[in-house]
């Protein structure tokens, strides 16, 4: 293969690389049996990395020996048994806490070593698995939460997820990428994948073949956020569904082989894609794949950013999904349990999640919608929320995460909160906070985009603040937020929102969102 001549011809490869050159990140699940014996003491530090393979990552602070696992739910999607399997790790070990992340995944905290291989053993007989949830491989594949029910996709994407994800899982000749590599596929017409933010997106197209009207993919690759955000670039190819898993093999191969993995910080696909521009990405995809078609058109329309509130109507007739509120994207596992008590009770018992960090009760014949809404925790988990928790976004931050500078799952929940009490608006607010830049929380797509820094005071104290960014989306090809001038201390960040949000109301015609503004 080209990247092993590469590896090992290049004396300049970072400090990561060389530790996965002497031990594959999937090789820790081997380990993990015997320091779940032993204890947290008994792994060398110089393996905490490779756990990310497996999906855990050492939570703040890394010595007390506490894990936070990412479960991968490819698409969104789960059935009755397995949010009761998740909801039952989250009550038996992780303290409760259940977290929706911003690509659809399930975070739990305060695993410790020695409950993790009861966990996976749950996690696999659910048919789940937290294997390739963090680390320089594969990630959970980003879907249409709605596939197979939306009214609207151009074609039902879920088996096409599955066959690409079950590739990839455990997949040794793809387990050491130069970087983290996220996917998406989705055939929404509304681009609720948030295609241009990944490395590798498949998206919606329509190409006359033959004289007949066929359905497929563009792609686009290259997008990503955290310091150095790029908006993926659309190659000028057409994929039949049929072609799906060898073009998304041909895209990783390109990554595996040609990405850069001297420093770290520039190692992910979007800088080599930077680099070569889309022609030559085309060029060099088509060494693997043979010609591709040309592009067909894109039958896209305004950009939902992954909302689904209210009662819809599925493709199915009599059919309803339902789109809740879930704020700052955390439940209770008393909550999951009884989510899907009530998804099964009045549907089929499935449960979706949406990289909104919000979820959907598909499946409900129209006659037991009612019903379910009279369910009391739909008082807090809501289908018509108030504007601007109903449109809050926030990272794990400083509560567990070791890269994070401040606060914000519990601080955006209260500002926002706060905000829907002083400020009533025509139209929703998105409104991101990230603990760092890099960006889990994807501030550079958010109306109002908030990272964290420290600042000293005028007391000379490091308090925690926020640099504001305003004007994000994925709309007209897509826009990052700009920043605005200075610092806000938290103390005072409900305030200036506040103000913020204020001007845009005076001075908007009706119906004028922050974008547009
Ligand atoms: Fe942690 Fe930073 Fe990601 Fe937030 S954005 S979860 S603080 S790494």
């Amino acid at each position: 293969m080209v990247y092993e001549k590469h590896w090992k011809e290049n004396k300049k490869l970072n400090k990561t690389e060389k530790v996965k050159l002497e031990k594959d990140g999937l090789r820790i699940l081997d380990n993990i049996p015997f320091y779940a014996e032993n204890g947290f003491d008994s792994i060398p530090k110089e393996q905490w990395d490779l756990f990310k393979w497996a999906g855990l990552y050492l939570q703040r602070p890394k010595e007390d020996g506490y894990f936070m696992m990412r479960v991968n739910v490819p698409s969104g999607i789960l059935t009755k048994s397995q949010v009761d399997t998740l909801a039952g790790i989250a009550k038996d070990y992780g303290r409760g806490v259940f977290d929706i992340t911003t690509r659809q995944a399930v975070q739990f905290h305060w695993l410790e070593i020695e409950q993790i291989p009861d966990i996976f053993k749950r996690l696999e007989s659910a048919g789940l698995s937290s294997v390739g949830a963090c680390g320089d491989i594969t990630r959970t594949i980003v879907g249409n939460p709605i596939a197979g029910i939306d009214p609207d996709e151009l074609f039902d994407t879920t088996s096409l997820v599955k066959e690409v994800y079950d590739f990839f899982q455990r997949n040794e000749d793809f387990s050491n990428l130069p970087r983290k590599y996220k996917m998406s596929i989705s055939a929404n017409k509304k681009n609720a994948s948030n295609a241009e933010i990944n490395c590798i997106s498949f998206t919606p197209a329509i190409k006359v073949i033959d004289g007949v009207e066929t359905k497929g993919f563009h792609l686009k690759v290259g997008g990503g956020l955290s310091s150095r955000p790029f908006l993926a670039k659309t190659l000028d190819i057409f994929i039949e569904p049929e072609r799906t898993l060898e073009v998304a093999i041909a895209v990783t191969t390109i990554f595996r082989d040609y990405g850069y993995r001297e420093k770290r910080h520039l190692s992910r696909l979007k800088f080599l894609v930077a680099d070569w521009g889309a022609e030559k990405f085309k060029e060099k995809l088509e060494e693997y794949t043979g010609p591709l078609l040309t592009k067909g058109v894109e039958p896209t329309e305004e950009w939902n950013a992954g909302y689904f509130y209210g009662v819809q109507d599925q493709k199915q007739e009599g059919l309803k999904f339902l789109g809740f509120n879930v704020p700052v994207g955390r439940l209770d596992a008393d909550e999951v349990f009884e989510l899907a008590r009530i998804s099964s009770q009045y549907g089929s018992g499935e449960i979706r999640t949406c990289n909104s960090q919000n979820l959907i009760i598909p499946n409900i014949p129209e006659k037991n919608v009612e019903a379910l809404l009279a369910e009391p925790i739909f008082k807090r988990i809501s289908i018509n929320p108030n504007s601007f928790i109903g449109y809050a976004v926030a990272c794990t931050g400083i509560e567990y995460c070791n890269l994070a500078l401040v606060e914000t799952k519990e601080r955006m929940r209260l500002i926002a909160e706060e905000l829907d009490k002083r400020i009533q608006l025509d139209v929703p607010v998105r409104i991101h906070m990230v603990g760092c830049p890099n960006s889990c929380g994807q501030r550079q797509i958010a109306d109002i985009g908030l990272q964290g820094i420290k600042l000293r005071n005028e007391n000379k104290e490091m308090v925690e603040a926020y640099e504001i960014y305003v004007g994000g989306t994925l709309n007209d090809d897509g826009r990052f937020n700009q920043k605005l001038k200075g610092k806000v201390p938290a103390t005072k960040l409900t305030d200036v929102l506040d103000e913020l949000l204020h001007y845009f109301k005076k001075d908007k015609v009706k119906g004028e969102s922050f974008f547009d503004f």
